[in-house]
């Protein structure tokens, strides 16, 4: 038996155990770390390796959607945590559901036989010094490596409830009832390229009071909610007084409607998501309002009445590195080359993605082993999306969001194609365009 690893995975969760697995596949002697059982995190309930803490879905299944789309990029690149979650399926519509516990079952076991995975259960303190590492511990990192990671890389949101907002496909947005304009006509660096969807005083208290009386996501019982007063969730502020969203988040100074000539009573500005400008985002409107009463009640604005919801807002504790300002082009640390990120420590969401960000992480680390560099993945397939979205750095005033996979991190077709068809193409393209950037980093033996 070998001692010293070639590679340390701190984190057996679902980005973990993929990283450690394509690596050992790649031949690299692994040490994965797993402070479970002897340290739990108030989500994890089993010693289980890539324990599925809450939904036992792994969302659509299908490529016209972008978790499915993502999960059929990750079974081209030979993902053990998809192949085992297909093989413990169970019956969910289009969905990809799994038997948890047989799941976890059979990702340990795997790992466990792996002749060149070795499994550690202990908590990490620290920040290793030399061995090549990827540190996947996720939304709930414990032990003393969390406050070294809040210290070094998190600033001061680590530990805060994240809010997210809301994202609407830009195809349906009404344009008769909204505007472009940025505050004050001001140029592009002021966001010239925001859509506006005014409400008029009527409208904008009835909004307020159904935002009130909205039924709100509660936290875990072992959450304490603590928010992070730079980015309040809608509902907090309609707490403080019935004109704190009109005087913040939907303050209409400086936008002229077109239509009449003022500015409009209150309104909701709309900030494009991607350089593609297929997807926008509610500014401010970070919520824990349940789906269904999202839908429902920001479909009262009329800009927004048959808006198509590409992400929902939500919140919940969050981990996350700055990772556009601390990752290079290998996902590696720019301060220490040797240590990586994987999984929604990131800043993506959910359990797909987290996956996803794990094995790309591991091809990183095995090219970077065998002294290669690794060309990202391209753009136009949701592997590259998510890349881009964790990459791709940021003017100063944009904040970095944790994002999950949805069409809106590709480019448009470029052409004109039927609504319909439109999701369809751009999942055919991308997986086109997966294939030959995968076949060149599959394990000899899978290609
Ligand atoms: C309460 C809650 C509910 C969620 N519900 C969903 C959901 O329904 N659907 C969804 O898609 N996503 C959900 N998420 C997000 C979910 O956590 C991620 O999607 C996914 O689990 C992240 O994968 P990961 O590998 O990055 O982290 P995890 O799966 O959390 O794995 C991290 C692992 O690292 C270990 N670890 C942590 N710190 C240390 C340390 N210092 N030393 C050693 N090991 C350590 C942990 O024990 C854990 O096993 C939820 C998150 C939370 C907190």
């Amino acid at each position: 038996m070998w001692t010293e690893p070639d590679v340390m995975v701190i984190g057996g969760g679902l980005a973990g155990a993929e990283a450690a697995w394509q690596l050992a596949q790649r031949g690299h002697k692994v040490s994965l770390v797993e402070m479970k059982p002897v340290a739990m995190s108030p989500a994890h309930q089993t010693p289980l390796l890539c324990e599925l803490v809450c939904s036992n879905s792994l969302r659509s299944d299908e490529p016209v959607a972008g978790a499915g789309l993502l999960k059929q990029e990750l079974r081209r690149a030979g993902s053990m945590v998809i192949d085992a979650a297909d093989a413990h399926a169970v019956p969910a519509g289009s969905a990809l559901a799994v038997e948890r516990f047989g799941f976890g079952r059979a990702v340990t076991t795997r790992l466990a036989l792996h002749p060149n995975v070795r499994i550690e259960r202990r908590v990490v303190d620290d920040l290793p010094a030399k061995t090549p590492t990827i540190i996947a511990t996720g939304p709930l990192t414990g032990g003393g490596l969390a406050t070294k990671v809040r210290e070094l890389f998190g600033g001061d949101r680590l530990f805060f409830y994240d809010a997210i907002a809301p994202i609407v496909a830009a195809d349906s947005i009404d344009p008769e009832h909204s505007f472009r304009a940025s505050r004050w006509g001001k140029g592009d660096d002021e966001g010239g390229d925001y859509i506006n969807c005014p409400l008029d005083k009527t409208l904008y208290y009835e909004f307020v009071r159904e935002i009130a009386a909205a039924r709100k996501i509660s936290a875990q019982g072992f959450e304490e909610m603590r928010f992070f007063e730079g980015c309040l969730p809608i509902e907090v502020m309609v707490r403080r007084g019935e004109d704190v969203l009109r005087h913040g988040p939907m303050r209409p100074v400086g936008l002229d409607d077109p239509k009449t000539g003022r500015w409009p009573y209150a309104l909701i500005q709309l900030r494009p998501e991607n350089q593609y400008l297929t997807a926008y985002n509610l500014v401010g409107f970070q919520t824990r309002m349940a789906y269904p009463e999202q839908k429902r009640i920001f479909s009262m604005v009329p800009a927004l009445a048959n808006a198509e919801f590409l992400r929902f807002g939500s919140i919940h504790r969050n981990t996350f590195v700055d990772s556009p300002n601390i990752l290079g082009d290998q996902m590696q640390l720019l301060a220490q080359p040797n240590l990586r990120f994987a999984g929604l420590i990131t800043g993506v969401e959910g359990y797909v993605e987290s996956c996803a960000m794990g094995l790309l992480a591991a091809l990183f680390t095995d090219a970077n082993l065998r002294g290669k560099t690794l060309e990202a993945p391209p753009e136009t397939t949701a592997f590259g999306g998510l890349f881009n979205h964790i990459h791709r750095p940021r003017a100063r005033k944009e904040k970095f969001e944790p994002t999950n996979i949805n069409f809106g991190l590709m480019p448009g077709l470029g052409y004109k194609a039927k609504k319909k068809e439109r999701k369809k193409l751009i999942a055919d393209r991308a997986f086109e365009d997966f294939t030959p950037w995968v076949q060149s980093v599959l394990p000899v033996s899978a290609s």
